[in-house]
């Protein structure tokens, strides 16, 4: 068959899903995990059971890894890392551009090749098209396995620096953890008031919803360093951010994140922004 056979290390919620995945679309799958009973489910399925990390490594060219970390990968694999050369490792845990970065040096050095990939669907998005992985690293790895990888979400291979899927991800993630919190302070409001989060749904994605707009608004002007106070000024922004401040205050909720926010804003009234927008803002945050 045309489906090549791929090796599954690491079965956290994620590994699972993916050999599952390989698994629903006739790939033979071979796995290993720490915690052996994790592959149990997948063995009855028709997985492979690798009776180490060495074995699994040894099992097949493409080798997935679905570990919490980078670290997490040298603790597996070092031990058998004399099998290394000739696999193709595609490293989906998640980890920071320069930990990537120092994990494909380390694989390459044992003569095998690294692809980065930066999921960005919780499992039960594996498996499916509509999905997106970043990936990175060399070129000719990622189209000699693109159709294999696609089984798992659709592939967005993004260039040869192997930190560069990290990257993506780790700027996805900054919004999304944030924007997230944003949302629990909004719940946490509510609650205060009497109001569950089932009550102000419709209002909070509404919110969210009008985000893009200001985000393609601002994208243009900020890559021009045009932060004209044309359409928002960024004293009002700061007594606007003081009211959300003082509403959070009053209700007796935590003021922790309105209070980072209302911080940044004030440095930037600092730095002389007054009559500028609050984009300005960006210029504060950026490296030095
Ligand atoms: P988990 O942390 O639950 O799974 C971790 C896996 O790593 C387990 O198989 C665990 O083995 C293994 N592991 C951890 N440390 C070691 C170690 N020192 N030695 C050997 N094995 C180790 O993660 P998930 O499955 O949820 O996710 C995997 C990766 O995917 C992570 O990097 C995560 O950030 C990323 N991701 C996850 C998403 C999600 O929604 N879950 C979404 C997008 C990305 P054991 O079973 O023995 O503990």
């Amino acid at each position: 068959s045309d489906k090549r056979p791929v090796t599954v290390i690491g079965l956290g919620p994620m590994g699972q899903a993916m050999a599952g995945a390989y698994l629903d679309a006739g790939h033979e799958v071979t796995v290993w995990n720490r915690t052996p009973s994790r592959a149990d489910a997948l063995v009855e399925r028709g997985a492979v059971r690798a009776g180490t990390a060495e074995e699994a490594l040894r099992a097949n060219e493409l080798v997935i890894l679905s570990l919490t970390d980078y670290e997490a990968m040298y603790a597996v694999l070092e031990p058998a890392a004399h099998a290394l050369r000739g696999r193709v490792v595609v490293n989906l845990s998640s980890d920071t551009p320069e930990k990537t970065r120092a994990g494909a040096r380390w694989i390459t050095g044992h003569g095998g090749v690294h692809l980065t990939g930066g999921v960005t669907v919780p499992p039960s998005g594996i498996g499916r098209p509509e999905s997106s992985t970043f990936y990175s690293g060399p070129g000719g790895a990622f189209e000699a396995h693109r159709a294999t990888l696609e089984v798992l979400t659709s592939a967005d291979y993004r260039g040869e620096d192997p930190g560069l899927a990290a990257l993506y991800y780790q700027i996805g993630m900054v919004m999304f953890w944030t924007s997230m919190l944003s949302y629990w302070q909004a719940i946490a409001l509510a609650d205060a008031n009497g109001l569950k989060a089932a009550d102000i749904l419709p209002h909070a994605t509404q919110t969210m919803a009008d985000m893009p707009g200001f985000q393609e608004f601002y994208a243009a002007r900020i890559d021009a360093g045009d932060h004209t106070g044309d359409v928002d000024r960024l004293a009002m922004g700061l007594a606007s951010v003081e009211h959300v401040l003082h509403t959070n205050a009053d209700a007796g909720v935590d003021t922790a994140l309105p209070a980072a926010v209302v911080d940044l804003f004030r440095r930037a009234m600092d730095a002389g922004h007054a009559g500028d927008s609050f984009s300005s803002i960006v210029e504060l945050m950026k490296k030095k």
